[in-house]
């Protein structure tokens, strides 16, 4: 009886104790469980007004079953671990502005600023771009600030581990597009009623600009543009490569084919022609003529009549001035007359000069190289000159020309062994350009052509063109 109670009482002691433990271990963890999804739901509710997180939680209301967490990942991160902070950089705010808000001190917003200079300069985090901050533990100081310069990458500055900072590319969607349009006023504004993004526009003018002279386009002239568009999450983001465009006026027909190897890239004619020149027609961009070259007109400062040995371009201040052609830097300096000024030699034979600059370009210097195209100052009115403009000097064997009025050399045609490779792109690119029927804008009339480009269509391509973000400054 004794060893049977003992036993008993043994039994008692070994089995039950453990068995009572059993059932209140699962309800501590249920209990826990619960709890948890409860807090944490709460907590969710509570940063609802920082975070734009899609909800995390899909609770099954049935008894007994578990709640399921979908994790919600972004920038790499499953989100659902970190709280997370939502922002846009402000007018006149700085990376320190914002972090001394999440506990980094100025020691580590120093480190981080100097170890990831070259990453993303922290420096050039401009306003109005999106930021989000991840804390694991909102006690201790944030973990990760994720900047989005655009919509083509993100960085994520690792600020416990500034190194581990990364600038990650997104996937990039590429839809095929066709456009095409006459023109009624400007061929900028005709894209616009369109519904033509303006940075096609901005690829269609530098790929016929050679040719074509946009600033004395006519009603009537035509145009058509392959190319393709950029979606990121299936959001139109940009204008990716334009393939091929084509335009006509009254005279005359161009095409103007992208070509890309490893030794050539740009645009080409039909027969295999860069379409850029060797020179430049103006070195600032939409602007207007003010002055031309000439041997005698009357000095608006001066106040008598001199020579003009140059062409003035009046254009806002702070326009970019572009080298015209590629070249070294000869000069840079400030006289009375000139102002902030630079000199180009381009050859053996043409230089070329720039005048009135409000500043230069930081890294333009003597004997700095530069490429057709490169900025190496800004419109100003420094020196001796009454409004904003740049005074565009051409030399030619140390005289002073017009050189509107010059046959300038032309570019290096493409080597001819070349040409049979590139021969065979034109041709792909040609036969979809003739394929594309011409639509006018706003007023639809009986001019449309019969041929039907297939796989296009036309009103969604409107749509999707006009919901374009104008925040494309890349
Ligand atoms: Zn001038």
């Amino acid at each position: 009886m004794s060893a049977k109670e003992d036993k008993l009482g043994d039994a008692n002691t070994n089995t039950n104790p453990t068995s009572t433990y059993k059932v209140s271990r699962s309800k501590v963890f249920y209990a826990i469980a619960f709890l948890g999804v409860f807090v944490y739901m709460l907590s969710y509710l509570v940063r609802d007004n920082t975070s734009t997180a899609t909800p995390l939680v899909n609770v099954d209301q049935g008894i007994g079953s578990f709640p399921i967490i979908e994790p919600t990942q972004k920038f790499g991160f499953v989100l659902d671990t970190f709280d997370v902070f939502e922002g846009t950089i402000k007018e006149n705010e700085f990376l320190a502005d914002i972090l001394l808000q999440h506990k980094v001190d100025f020691v580590a917003i120093d480190r981080l600023a100097k170890e990831t200079r070259d990453i993303h300069d922290v420096r050039s985090l401009r306003a109005d771009k999106p930021y989000t901050i991840l804390n694991r533990d909102t006690t201790n100081s944030a973990d990760y600030f994720i900047f989005e310069p655009n919509p083509y990458h993100y960085v994520v500055y690792d600020l416990k581990v500034p190194a581990k900072s990364q600038k990650v590319k997104r996937p990039i969607d590429k839809v095929i597009k066709m456009a095409s349009g006459v023109v009624d006023g400007s061929l900028w504004n005709t894209m616009q009623a369109n519904g033509l993004n303006y940075e096609l526009t901005t690829k269609m003018e530098d790929a016929l600009a050679w040719s074509v002279d946009f600033y004395h386009i006519q009603k009537g002239d035509k145009f058509k543009a392959y190319y393709e568009q950029d979606f990121i999450d299936g959001k139109l983001v940009g204008i990716g490569k334009l393939f091929g465009a084509y335009y006509e006026n009254a005279d005359q027909e161009y095409y103007a084919v992208n070509f890309e190897t490893e030794k050539h890239h740009g645009f080409f004619d039909l027969k295999g022609r860069p379409m850029k020149k060797a020179f430049l027609k103006a070195p600032v961009k939409y602007s207007r003529i003010s002055s031309r070259f000439s041997n005698r007109r009357f000095h608006p400062v001066l106040k008598r009549y001199k020579s003009h040995l140059g062409t003035d371009y009046a254009a806002p201040r702070g326009t970019p001035i572009m080298s015209v052609a590629d070249g070294v830097v000869t000069k840079r300096a400030f006289t009375r007359n000139n102002g902030n000024y630079v000199k180009i030699k381009h050859d053996k034979v043409y230089s070329t000069q720039y005048l009135h600059m409000s500043k230069f370009k930081k890294d333009v210097k003597v004997g700095t190289r530069v490429k057709q195209g490169d900025v190496i100052g800004y419109v100003g009115k420094t020196g001796l000159a009454t409004g904003n403009h740049v005074c565009y000097r051409f030399w030619k064997n140390g005289k002073q020309v017009d050189p509107r009025r010059q046959n300038l050399p032309p570019p290096d045609p493409m080597p001819e062994k070349d040409l049979p490779e590139y021969f065979k792109v034109r041709d792909s690119i040609k036969h979809i350009l003739d394929q594309i029927e011409f639509k006018e804008f706003p007023i639809a009339t009986d001019e449309e052509s019969d041929e039907k480009v297939e796989g296009e269509e036309s009103e969604a391509e409107k749509t999707a063109v006009k919901t374009e973000g104008d925040d494309q400054a890349i």
